[in-house]
């Protein structure tokens, strides 16, 4: 990378070179117009980089560095294409340490829009400029500055109306430029990055030491009392650092994992996939890790030449790479207690027990070491000689026999007698259901005012997803006011039957409102947007849950027209076991 005095002149790469370069388009909305023009100055050495939007980049994006800046003679040179200062000879693609090295982007940026380029170097009286429309050099200017450059990018696509049909609305696009600019961030949290838009400043990422402190301002507070980190130099030329949240904070898609490979925000699969694995056991299958990974490896084993946007990049020998990765995750996290509670004192490490090392099934005790009756305490016996509670009941119906309610097991599940079955409810799948099906019936839930208001101070992004979708934030039945800055006072929750949603659901639901994305794409989203409402107003895994309010919401599902049994996300609500299979268990051939 070049240092902030001394930009390097631009040149031409040769034919042969071009040909060798990955081709294809950059630039497809103003997420990816921002990601290039920050790499941009990333690579001349900026510490600040502030980022400017009207109507969510389709009207301007401008992008402001205190970079090296490019000298004036060479400002036509940045915007025609193939022309870079990054690559000099083609040998030098084998191992590329600048984020650039196509010369391609500002010119597919100035093609498709007006832009202006303006850039002082250190040294030079003022800063000298160019105007661009749809890639023609129009005009020279000189402005003052400070040394830097400065990209403006007006009117995207202006002139290429069939793309133009694909961007979606303003308030969209911005969220997903600011999801870009966090990726940016935490792939470099030395360099600062700001967000504006027509109203004030969007989002502030501060220049940081640590990508614990990036991920913090990135994830929220919530996100770094619940984290742990890992470092790990596992072979040769192989260094990874990461900072994710414990299981407790987990996300329904994988895109809160954030990866960096050299200092190079990227996409990856299989390394994704790796950290899932570390978690295997400790998240139910269809959550993701949220959380962000730096891997440092030798640049000769990366080409970053195969795809367009270098998002995904080759790694030799990436297998192994996954398998270092999966470990050093693995063991990070089993060395952490599993639950924290707000205050950051750490409660019960449940759950975090190591797998059973060989056999699937363990051979059984021997009948000695199993506790005897009257080794527990006289009260404990007493209990078990009393007369058992009459279970609670739900009644039959064309569907299903009579319910009892036997029980709730790890919190999470219950039991019931039902006919010659043995049925397992998921109480989480069975209340998210139940509240889906009223969402989509009543188009909102009912709410419950909290006496004690709770406050969160949000990320930029959350607070920007709450402005941003605040319709069906309404029709969740969380209300959250204003309370300077982006801290909310949390003052009505979602109430269903009776029982309360959580007030500390609410920042997970503007996480994954965001991914959503898209408030203005009508259908398959509204549905989607019921769902994510209704599982963060759903009574969860772990909380106490009593047999009656169960047979309550077993009874709205029984009323439900579409009779699913399944959870709006697909999940099996009940298992039935029959009787017989229990049986032929205990060697018993028949009742
Ligand atoms: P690449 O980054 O692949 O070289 P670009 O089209 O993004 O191609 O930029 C072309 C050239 O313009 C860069 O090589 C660099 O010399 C110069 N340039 C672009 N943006 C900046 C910036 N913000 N600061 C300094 N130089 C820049
Ligand atoms: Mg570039």
């Amino acid at each position: 990378m070049s240092a902030p005095s001394a930009p390097r002149a631009i040149r031409r790469l040769d034919e042969g070179t071009v040909q060798r370069i990955a081709a294809g388009e950059v630039v497809e909305r103003p997420a990816s117009v921002v990601k290039e023009l920050v790499e941009n100055a990333v690579d001349a050495g900026a510490r600040d980089v502030r980022v400017r939007l009207e109507g969510g980049g389709l009207e301007l994006i401008a992008v402001e560095d205190d970079g090296a800046g490019i000298a004036g003679g060479d400002l036509p040179l940045a915007v025609e294409r193939h022309a870079t200062s990054k690559l000099e000879r083609v040998e030098d693609l084998a191992a590329i340490a600048t984020l650039g090295f196509r010369g391609e982007a500002l010119a597919s940026i100035a093609a498709v829009s007006r832009l202006r380029l303006l850039s002082r170097v250190a040294g030079a009286p003022a800063a000298s400029g160019i105007s661009v429309v749809a890639g023609q050099v129009v005009g020279t200017f000189v402005e003052g500055r400070a040394p830097g450059t400065t990209v403006e990018v007006r009117d995207l696509f202006f002139n290429t109306p069939a793309r133009r049909k694909f961007l979606h609305a303003p308030a969209a696009e911005q969220l997903e430029v600011l999801a870009m600019v966090e990726r940016l961030y935490l792939a470099r949290p030395a360099v600062g990055l700001a967000v504006d838009n027509e109203r004030g400043e969007l989002a502030r990422y501060p220049p940081v030491r640590s990508l614990r402190e990036a991920a913090g301002r990135v994830f929220g507070p919530e996100f770094l009392g619940q984290s742990f980190a890992v470092a790990a130099r596992p072979a040769e030329g192989i260094a990874i650092q990461a900072v994710l949240a414990r299981p407790a904070i987990s996300r329904s898609t994988s895109s809160s994992l954030f990866l960096a490979l050299n200092g190079r925000a990227i996409a990856s699969r299989p390394l994704a996939q790796a950290v899932r694995i570390a978690y295997a056991d400790h998240l139910p299958r269809t959550r993701h890790p949220v959380g962000a990974i730096h891997l440092e490896v030798d640049p000769s084993r990366v080409d970053v030449n195969v795809h367009p946007t270098k998002r995904e990049v080759r790694i030799a020998h990436e297998r192994d790479l996954a398998d270092e990765l999966r470990r050093a995750v693995r063991e990070a996290l089993l060395g952490t207690p599993q639950v924290a509670d707000r205050a950051g004192a750490v409660g019960r490490p449940t759950g975090f027990l190591p797998p059973a090392p060989s056999s699937p099934v363990g051979p059984l005790p021997p009948l000695a070491a199993l506790p005897r009756a009257a080794e527990e305490s006289p009260h404990a016996v007493q209990r078990t000689l009393g007369e058992p509670p009459a279970p609670v009941t739900v009644a039959a119906t064309a569907r299903r026999p009579r319910l009892a309610f036997v029980g709730q097991l790890f919190r999470v599940y219950w039991a019931a007698e039902s006919g010659e079955d043995l049925l397992l409810v998921d109480q989480h799948a069975a209340s998210e259901r139940a509240i889906f099906t009223a969402l989509r019936r009543d188009g909102r839930l009912a709410h419950q005012e909290l006496v004690d208001p709770l406050r969160f101070e949000l990320t930029p992004r959350q607070a920007l997803t709450l402005s941003t979708h605040g319709e069906a934030i309404a029709r969740s039945g969380f209300r959250a006011a204003p309370f300077g800055g982006n801290v909310v006072r949390i003052e009505a929750v979602p109430s269903y039957r009776g029982r309360r949603a959580r007030a500390e659901a609410f920042p997970g639901l503007l996480d994954e409102l965001a991914v959503g994305g898209r408030p203005t794409v009508p259908d398959g989203l509204a549905e989607r947007t019921d769902a994510t409402l209704a599982c963060h107003s759903a009574v969860r895994a772990g909380d106490l849950l009593l047999a009656e309010e169960l047979a309550r919401i077993v009874e709205a599902l029984d009323a439900d027209p579409e009779g699913a049994y399944t959870c709006p996300h697909g999940r099996p609500i009940l298992v039935r076991i029959p009787r017989a299979r229990i049986d032929r268990w205990f060697l018993r051939s028949g009742p």
